[in-house]
Order: structure tokens, then C-alpha cells, then sequence
């Protein structure tokens, strides 16, 4: 038995019958980390110890005739976006290099309670803000599918260790696609639920409005798997949704007959890859045949989703990211390397600097020391667009598009229970590509932003290749709390399709 080969469904049924044991599991993903990791970079840290140590009690366990949690055995891949008390949690930043988290995130502990073994934490963009990993202050992440290209972002690193069977699942964060758009990419599958399903204790905070965590894995039915662990109700998180958790995996069993799925023209102008669409037309097709039928819908207010967002988004990050001043957590410059000047004489990080005093001096250069280009953008872009005499004319006025874009979404699913179209515009970039031109990197998120800003979820899966044999991803949208029918949908797709189980061409 070749656990590289198994879904996690399928392993953590292996392990329970005693056909593979925890240990071997985890050992054959810890190697396959070895052998390619250095060519892709998914990992900013692999804890074979920690996993190994986790495996071997678990398999004590088992063989003590102790109870087994639903996920024993099943190595997961954690973004560094969440916190872990064994391992750092850098968030692939400068600022928090160091950061040793006090507790674990409750995604976390529920996965640890439910016997998964976190093999590591995955690369990131810096403080969850990119999309194609880029933006990582420590290493450049690969896409397995093609080694000069992006693998998306910012969840670029678990989309990547689950391409190149590095771990089964692994979890991400998507505040405006960073789940949906690198499975995308890089050919696999994943979930961003609606707001409040996840617990985000120990998640570290972009945009707080706008931040989910979900599950990314090769299929739907291994996404649904993780959703039941991770899913639920938690006191520590006043956002989480008091609901009951669905058993998503049994409710995979129903037919599609009869679903109605949106399909939205405007997706399909201007800027669609006429690969991308193809592929997209098609999967519609086979949906067609699987017993849904397709009706065109709008969502008038969606071209505005970029704007929107990207106003949105860096002002709670520029809030969020306010914590991080040198004194509390993470980086802090060394004292006394700038020139003091007297009160009031403006301060400029930059070589021969004056500051109003030291601790104007500490605050400025551990922030400018600590965060990447990206980071001091947004928060930039996020301050000034609320402070005084534009509060109005940017916040308040995206907040209340915000509004139009969610009531689209509410009046379209009066007509259709899903909306389907692709996920990104193209298939996986070239390295370098857009990461001079941050307007260019921020319209990749155009088809998933509307999702975060409406609050409902969204699933992506791969749904063809392009000629050069790059993944394309097919989006479908549902209304609050349809986990349960996306990953229905996508699950009964993947009964009939193979696109799925193919696997990049990574050598050991
Ligand atoms: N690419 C988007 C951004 O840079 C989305 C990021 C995310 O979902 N975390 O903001």
C-alpha cells in the first residue's frame, strides 16, 4: 500500500483497519517532502519529529484497542497564518520570524484532537496579502505543475505540498481567494466555507471581515472529511456561527437532479483566457449531463468587487496590522542607530533619518525593518483611506458597494441554488510575471473577491488542462451555509471526471 497514492479518505480508512500504520503514513509524506521540497519550497517548517512522535502514539493507541479520532493518522500541512505552540508561526514575515505562538489555533487543536498529524507549516505571502506567494519574506514558492510558475497566493504553499504529494490536505486561509485561487492553480481542490463556519482563533488577523479558513485536498470528499473536524461552533471566536456542524461527507451521497446552477456572462468577457473558458464551458456540460440544469444570472454590482475589496481589506489591515509596533510581538529594531532629532522634525526610515524620539525611532524602524513592500502598501493604502476628510469618500462608500454586491448574490440565489464559472482568469503565471505591477496581481482576484465581501462560500476544482498543461479551475458559489451542496456538487463532478487525480510529473 503506496499511502501516497491513497485520498485521505481512503488513508485514514487504511489506518483505522490497521492496513497501514501512522507512522509508515506519515514517514512515506515526510519523504516525499524531502525528495521535492527543495524544488518547490511549499514548506517554511516540516516537524518530522513532532509528526513521527504524533504517529507512533497513535498507533500505540490503535494497537492498545484505544479510541481513534476521525482524522488518526492523516498528516496535514498547516498555513503559517495559524497558530501552532510547537512550531513558529511567521506568518512569512521578518515581523514575527521568531514567533513562537502561546496556544494552538483551534483549528489546530481540533485537528490535533482528532488525531491528524501536522506535518508542518506551509509558505505563505506575507501576511496572507498576494497571490502568487511571491510576497513570502523567506522563499519563493514553485508551482509542481510548472517550476517557473507562481503557484497563487497567498495559500500558494498548502495548494502546493497537496499538488505535489507532499500531504493529503492541508488548510489555508482565504480572505479574497487565497484558498479558492491556488487550488486553482495548481490543480486541486479547495474550500472557502462561509464566514463564521471556521473558528479563526489563532488565526492571525488581515481583514478581519473578510478572513476564513478552509480545507485543501485532491478532492471534494476529502475537503468534506477535514469540514467535519474543523467546522463548528466555538466560543473563542465571537464571529463563529452558533450552527450545528453537517455530517458533509454523508450528505455527498444525495443526487444532483434538479439543482439549478447560475452561469453569469459577464465571467466570460473581456480578460478570460479562451483556455480557461473552454474548460470552464465544458465542466457546465458535464454538470448539464449529471442531471443540473444551467440559467444564466447577473451580479451587476460584481465589477465593482475589486475596488471594493482592495479598499476594504488593507483598512482592516492597516488596523490589524497596527499591533505589530517592535514593543508587543515580533520584530524590534536595535536602539540607537538613527539620528534623534528635536520633537516635531518629521521622521523618514531611511539612511541619515530623524525621529521625534527613541520610541517614535523604535515603533518606525522595527515596522520598516519587519514588514515586506506588499505589507507597508496595503497598510498604507488602509490608513490613508481612513483618516479624516476621506473616510467618506473611500470606507464608508465601499462598505456600502459592499452591501450591493451581497444583495446581488442574495436575489440571484432566488433563481439558482449554485453559481458556477471559473476561478481565475488564467492558469498558473510565470514567476516575476506581475509582481512589479500590483494592480495587475491584484485583478487575479476578481472571480473569488465578491465571495469574502458577500460572506458566502466558494469551492474550487479543477476542471481541464490548458495546452502547456496547466490546471484550470472551475468556481462554484452557493448561498450562506451551502457547504454541504458545494461540496456535493463538486463531489458528484468528481465521480465523473478524472480531471482530479491527475498528478504533476515531479520526480523524487
Ligand atoms: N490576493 C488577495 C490579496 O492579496 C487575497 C488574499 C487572501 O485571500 N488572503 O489580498
Amino acid at each position: 500500500m503506496q499511502p501516497l497514492d491513497l485520498s485521505a479518505v481512503d488513508l485514514v480508512a487504511a489506518v483505522r483497519q490497521g492496513d497501514v500504520s501512522a507512522v509508515q503514513c506519515t514517514e512515506a509524506f515526510l519523504k516525499r517532502i524531502e525528495q521535492v521540497d527543495g524544488r518547490v519550497n511549499a514548506f517554511l517548517k516540516v516537524d518530522r519529529e513532532g509528526a513521527l512522535a504524533r504517529a507512533a502514539a497513535i498507533d500505540a493507541r490503535r494497537k492498545a484497542g484505544g479510541p481513534l479520532g476521525p482524522l488518526a493518522g492523516l498528516p496535514v500541512a498547516v498555513k503559517d497564518v495559524l497558530c501552532t505552540a510547537d512550531m513558529p508561526t511567521t506568518c512569512a514575515s521578518r515581523m514575527l520570524e521568531n514567533f513562537l505562538p502561546p496556544y494552538d489555533a483551534e483549528v489546530v487543536r481540533r485537528l490535533r484532537a482528532a488525531d491528524a498529524v501536522i506535518v508542518g507549516k506551509t509558505n505563505m505571502d506575507e501576511f496572507a496579502m498576494g497571490g502568487s506567494n511571491e510576497n513570502s519574506a523567506f522563499a519563493t514558492v514553485h508551482n509542481p505543475w510548472d517550476l517557473t510558475r507562481a503557484p497563487g497566493g497567498s495559500s500558494g504553499g498548502s495548494a502546493a505540498c497537496v499538488a505535489a504529494d507532499m500531504a493529503p490536505v492541508a488548510i489555508g486561509s482565504d480572505t479574497g481567494g487565497s484558498i479558492r485561487q491556488p487550488a486553482a492553480l495548481c490543480g486541486i481542490t479547495g474550500l472557502k466555507p462561509t464566514y463564521g463556519t471556521v473558528s479563526r482563533r489563532g488565526l492571525i488577523a488581515f481583514a478581519s471581515s473578510l478572513d476564513q479558513i478552509g480545507p485543501m485536498a485532491r478532492s471534494a470528499a476529502d475537503c468534506a472529511l477535514v469540514m467535519e473536524t474543523i467546522a463548528g461552533h466555538d466560543a473563542g471566536d465571537s464571529t463563529s456561527l452558533p450552527h450545528a456542524v453537517p455530517r458533509y461527507t454523508e450528505l455527498l451521497e444525495q443526487p444532483l437532479t434538479g439543482l439549478r446552477i447560475g452561469r453569469v456572462a459577464a465571467h466570460f468577457a473581456e480578460g478570460l483566457d479562451p483556455e480557461v473558458a473552454r474548460g470552464v464551458e465544458e465542466a457546465f456540460a458535464a454538470f448539464k449531463a449529471a442531471g443540473a440544469t444551467i440559467h444564466e444570472v447577473e451580479l451587476p454590482h460584481a465589477k465593482y468587487g475589486i475596488p471594493t475589496y482592495y479598499l476594504i481589506a488593507p483598512c482592516e489591515a492597516s488596523s490589524n496590522l497596527a499591533r505589530y509596533d517592535g514593543a508587543h510581538y515580533g520584530h524590534r529594531a536595535e536602539p540607537g542607530k538613527g539620528h534623534r532629532a528635536e520633537p516635531g522634525k518629521g521622521h523618514r526610515a531611511e539612511p541619515g533619518t530623524t525621529f521625534d524620539s527613541p520610541l517614535a525611532e523604535m515603533y518606525c524602524r522595527s515596522r520598516a525593518e519587519g514588514f515586506g513592500p506588499e505589507v507597508k502598501r496595503r497598510i498604507m493604502l488602509g490608513t490613508y483611506a481612513l483618516s479624516a476628510g476621506y473616510y467618506d469618500a473611500y470606507y464608508a462608500k465601499a462598505l456600502r458597494v459592499r452591501r450591493l454586491i451581497r444583495q446581488d448574490y442574495l436575489d440571484a440565489f432566488q433563481q439558482v441554488d449554485l453559481i458556477g464559472g471559473p476561478t481565475s482568469a488564467t492558469a498558473a503565471f510565470a514567476l516575476g510575471e506581475k509582481s512589479n505591477d500590483p494592480l495587475a496581481m491584484y485583478l487575479v482576484d476578481m472571480y473569488t473577491v465578491t465571495a469574502n465581501l458577500a460572506g458566502i462560500g466558494g469551492i474550487s476544482f479543477p476542471c481541464g488542462f490548458t495546452k502547456a498543461g496547466l490546471p484550470i479551475g472551475f468556481q462554484l458559489q452557493g448561498p450562506a451555509l451551502a457547504e454541504p451542496l458545494l461540496l456535493r456538487a463538486a463531489d458528484r463532478y468528481q465521480r465523473l471526471t478524472d480531471w482530479h487525480l491527475r498528478r504533476p510529473k515531479l520526480p523524487a
